[in-house]
């Protein structure tokens, strides 16, 4: 290979790619002129995510389950494998906790044999039902080990580990994410989550299902303002690590949000009570002062501009 053109342009790999934040990543890669290996197994992405890019002669996809090991040349690793919504970790936990595990440890020995910088997407979900609102990075977490939740949050706490060693043991170039909820267009219209849930049934004129009082809250990303700041966090210092919260601090009681999605929508749908999951957080909000500091970044679009965007990708892709 002629060495210039090797310089010229970063081989980048994110796993998860054909996911929800995945695939907006790979389009935002694309468009920076990098050149883009997207894995994912399929499990809750799919092709249909990514079918704008396969054109593109800077665009590979593979079909490959993290949990295996990986031999590519790359110059950075995005690593976003794992299903992200409740019901679809909770399907097949164990698989959820491996490829968080195995997962991390794969591309984490791919970084250290190819010297590649590699980001982990983590969670808010590593503070579990916190006692400290809002939250911030010090906050070591309050997460029930044996719980419906634990695949995922303690999954995504030893990839955090991991990483941490990776980083100690072999200085490895490491840049770690937690990540808030975000929604936006491309959520599976059928992964639970609750922004895509309400949306769907509003537009399907179907009854809102909150679950418990609704007083719970969460604080919603939308996505462009996640990915901008995934991107300026694998392209700051290589001394600030993170881990970092990137979330958006507006924070709603889930009653506010399937009031807000009602009214977006102009929906007649009814409310309609469900029992509260097991270990469901009551509360959560980041505390984005490292964000602000470190990397200039603060989210720019409001809930409701983002649910304008998000309702009206929903009703252009379903069958109402
Ligand atoms: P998603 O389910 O849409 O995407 C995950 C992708 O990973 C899918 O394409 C899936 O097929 C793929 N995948 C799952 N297991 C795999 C395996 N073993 N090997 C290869 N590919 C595999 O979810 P998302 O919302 O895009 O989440 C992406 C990442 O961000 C996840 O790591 C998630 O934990 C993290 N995250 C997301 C949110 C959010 O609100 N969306 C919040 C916190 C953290
Ligand atoms: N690995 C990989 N791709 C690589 C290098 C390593 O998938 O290019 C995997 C390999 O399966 C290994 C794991 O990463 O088990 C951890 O690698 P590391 O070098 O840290 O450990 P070791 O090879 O000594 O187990
Ligand atoms: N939720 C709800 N109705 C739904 C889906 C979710 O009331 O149809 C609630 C859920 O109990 C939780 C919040 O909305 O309190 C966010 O749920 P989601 O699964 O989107 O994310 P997470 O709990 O992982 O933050």
């Amino acid at each position: 290979m002629n060495p210039s053109s090797a310089s010229s342009y970063e081989r980048v790999l994110v796993t998860g790619g054909a996911g929800f934040l995945g695939s907006h990543l790979c389009d935002r890669l694309i468009a920076q002129g990098c050149d883009v290996l997207c894995v994912d197994n399929f499990y809750t992405g799919s092709k249909h995510n990514v079918h704008q890019l396969l054109r593109s002669p800077n665009f590979e996809l593979i079909r490959h389950d993290v949990t295996f090991p990986l031999y590519v040349e790359v110059d950075k690793i995005f690593n976003l494998a794992c299903p992200a919504s409740p019901i679809h970790y909770q399907r097949d936990p164990v698989q959820t906790t491996k490829t968080s595990v195995h997962g991390a440890i794969n591309m984490l020995g791919l970084a250290k044999r190819t010297h590649a910088r590699i980001l982990q997407a983590s969670t808010s979900e590593v503070y579990g039902d916190p006692e400290i609102h809002p939250q911030p990075e010090e906050y070591w977490g309050r997460v029930n080990t044996i719980g419906v939740r634990a695949c995922y949050d303690e999954g995504k706490r030893c990839a955090e580990t991991l990483f941490f060693d990776y980083w100690r043991q072999y200085r490895l170039d490491i840049k770690v994410m937690r990540i808030f909820n975000t929604y936006g267009p491309r959520m599976h219209p059928n992964d639970g989550r609750v922004v895509s849930n309400f949306i769907v049934q509003a537009l399907r004129g179907r009854p809102i299902t909150l679950y418990g009082d609704g007083q719970q809250t969460r604080s919603f990303c939308y996505v462009d303002d996640l990915i901008d700041g995934m991107l300026q966090l694998m392209d700051s210092p290589p001394e600030f690590t993170g881990p970092v919260n990137i979330g958006n601090p507006g924070e709603f009681t889930i009653r506010e949000l399937a009031e807000m999605v009602l009214r977006l929508t102009n929906s007649k749908s009814t409310i309609e009570f469900k029992p509260l999951p097991q270990d469901d957080p009551r509360q959560r909000r980041p505390d984005i002062t490292a964000a602000k500091t470190n990397l200039g970044w603060t989210p720019k679009i409001s809930l409701e501009d983002g649910l304008r965007e998000t309702i009206a990708y929903f009703r252009a892709t379903l069958e109402l």
